[in-house]
């Protein structure tokens, strides 16, 4: 772990953390605060896995204050999720480090992820690359096993299906390296309905917000995967955080909006747990605070019955269906994801990661030779304004 992060988390925990607590309360959002709130933690059951978790849990991806772990941990929460990708491997490194210090490897639930290029297509190679990549990530971790190793980021059937990384993943769960095996995914629909007849996966990631309360369909097979064992954990919960510095809405939401959207997603008893991506001390104390009560306050209500988020968070469904009017057929999906990532979540590295991934002429770059976007979203996103924002940030 870096000198910068320990210096960084020593200066900001004990500031930050009172005053999170303080200003959570300020707002009568929290009659308690996550230290003074009483009663028992709610606690679902991982499918076929037979975990037993806090239906909060942590997204590591966007943290890089090894305290708000720590935090996190002596709050309660017992299932941290992390990847290789993140933070180009210093996000599973500082994972490692803070497990290890606390010394509480036994006391927690660890996933972290694995992903292959789409280009890899021959099964063999693809079986060495994943298995390669998960031992480093075990080496960052500084473990010997995870608990739940997921394929990374699996958008469509074909790749859901891809006998290369479903070898790896059933090979080092023979080894123990990892307990359990998932895969995890922006497209649920899909690809839930493509492996849970393969009976392979323990565990799915899903992408499930309330900008998706519409899409029955959705639900629907989220819903039948859970009752078929797989053990569903929920992500990109907030659709897309309180910052919203370029669409309609006011530029940092409140409290009570973060509040909602999450309990709307655990009011689904087939989501086991989410995994917001909380990186400082005031939205961990925020979101924690649902993890004994999924009552909606008054707040909360007046929040979710008012339309104005769904319509104006322009939250990317992932559904594909703008690609038809891209003449280049360019990864629009992939290219919202990014802006989420560098625009809502300041996570820089991620954008970078994922627009690296798109193929050549099927990315930014494609955008880059075009001047008039001619995709329309058939949901609320504004494609064109966004890819513009992308070329500026020069991300690629
Ligand atoms: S900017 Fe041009 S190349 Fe990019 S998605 Fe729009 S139409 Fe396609
Ligand atoms: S931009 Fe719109 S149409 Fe395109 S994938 Fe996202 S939600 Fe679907």
């Amino acid at each position: 772990m870096s000198k910068e992060w320990n210096r960084r988390d020593f200066i900001v925990k004990p500031i930050v953390w009172a005053g999170a607590a303080r200003m959570l309360a300020g707002t009568n959002l929290l009659a308690e605060t996550a230290d003074t709130a009483k009663g028992a933690l709610l606690e679902r059951t991982l499918g076929r896995t037979g975990l037993k978790l806090p239906i909060v849990s942590m997204g590591v991806m966007n943290a890089d204050v090894p305290g708000i772990l720590r935090r996190s941990y002596e709050l309660g929460i017992r299932h941290f999720d992390t990847a290789a990708v993140y933070q180009n491997g210093r996000n599973e490194e500082m994972v490692g480090n803070v497990i290890k210090e606390m010394g509480i490897r036994d006391k927690v639930v660890i996933s972290t992820k694995e992903g292959i290029r789409a280009s890899t297509r021959n099964p063999v190679d693809a079986k060495m690359r994943f298995t390669d990549g998960f031992e480093a990530s075990l080496k960052r971790l500084q473990m010997d096993h995870v608990d739940i190793l997921y394929h990374h980021g699996v958008d469509s059937a074909d790749v859901a299906k891809a006998e290369g990384p479903i070898e790896a993943l059933q090979t080092l769960k023979k080894q123990g390296k990892t307990r359990f095996i998932g895969i995890s995914t922006h497209n649920a629909t899909e690809v839930l309905n493509a492996v849970v007849p393969l009976n392979v996966f323990d565990v799915a990631l899903v992408t499930l917000n309330y900008t998706m309360a519409h899409d029955a369909e959705k639900l629907a097979t989220i819903e039948k995967a859970a009752k078929s064992g797989i053990g569903i954990v929920a992500m990109k919960t907030q659709a897309g955080g309180t910052v919203r510095p370029d669409a309609k809405l006011p530029k940092e939401l409140p409290p009570e909006s973060q509040t909602a959207l999450l309990k709307w997603v655990l009011n689904h008893d087939f989501i086991t747990t989410a995994i917001p991506g909380f990186s400082t001390y005031e939205h961990l104390e925020q979101d924690f605070i649902v993890v004994r009560n999924l009552a909606y306050t008054d707040a909360e209500k007046k929040f979710l019955a008012d339309k104005t988020f769904t319509a104006q968070a322009e939250f990317c469904q992932q559904c594909g269906q703008c690609r038809e009017d891209c003449p280049k057929r360019v990864d629009i999906p992939a290219l919202m994801r990014s802006h989420m990532y560098a625009v809502q979540y300041r996570n820089v590295s991620m954008a970078r990661h994922l627009l690296a991934k798109s193929e050549v002429g099927k990315g930014l770059d494609a955008c880059r030779a075009c001047h008039s976007c001619q995709a329309h979203c058939r949901n609320t996103v504004q494609i064109a304004r966004k890819i513009a924002q992308l070329k500026e940030l020069q991300l690629a």
